[in-house]
């Protein structure tokens, strides 16, 4: 479980192995750890710890539902604490890049996609309802919390609505859709969107 020290990371990133320029995460600390998949929030809010690493993409079914399979990972921060409130609360910070469906060609795009969210433990649903509109609320069965479904939960509802390519980089031109030459356009290839989604779905 100590494998979730900061220390050696910070030590790296001082020593200068830094990613580069160009990186939308350049900032953060690089992780290497998986973050722990079961936890016990509330010793850890008791504790006002600190977990954070990599959760694998693949791991996440529901995501795969929304968006199709990924690859990669997601990297997470978390803080435990109990608030002056008494809330046992965790504060946290994710962020992954993503293959999102283009709305306008359906081929996958790479998409950064972060979250910051502050969560508010709750042994009920009902309890749920006496969080301020602040927390989202997070049920904890048995004093058990699965990190696993919170990091899901947190990137579904991060997901933007809708993502385009970059006109020149997109399967579909502005002048397709607007003319509706679509498919009959002598440079596009031959099958629909719908072709293109249905080869996707089929891939995974
Ligand atoms: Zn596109």
């Amino acid at each position: 479980m100590d494998s979730w020290s900061l220390a050696g990371i910070v030590t790296a990133n001082q020593a200068g192995f830094d990613r580069g320029e160009g990186s939308a995460y350049h900032c953060a600390p690089m992780l290497t750890s998986r973050l722990p998949g079961r936890v016990e929030p509330y010793k850890l809010a008791a504790h006002a710890e600190h977990l954070e690493g990599l959760v694998a993409l693949g791991d996440l079914p529901r995501l795969a539902e929304e968006i199709g399979a990924q690859q990669g990972e997601a990297r997470v921060w978390l803080d435990f604490a109990i608030d002056a409130q008494g809330r046992r609360v965790i504060r946290g910070h994710l962020e992954a890049e993503l293959q999102l469906p283009c709305r306008r060609c359906l081929s996958p795009l790479a998409e950064l996609v972060e979250s910051d969210f502050l969560l508010g433990m709750v042994t009920s649903d009902a309890l749920a309802a006496d969080l301020p509109s602040t927390h989202e609320p997070v049920l904890v069965e048995n004093e058990q919390l699965n990190l696993l479904a919170v990091v899901e939960d947190e990137l579904i509802l991060s997901l933007p609505q809708v993502v385009y390519h970059d006109e020149a980089e997109c399967a579909v031109s502005r002048d397709q859709l607007t003319s509706g030459a679509g498919a009959d356009s002598s440079d596009s290839p031959s099958e629909s969107p719908f072709d293109v989604l249905k080869r996707l779905k089929g891939k995974t």
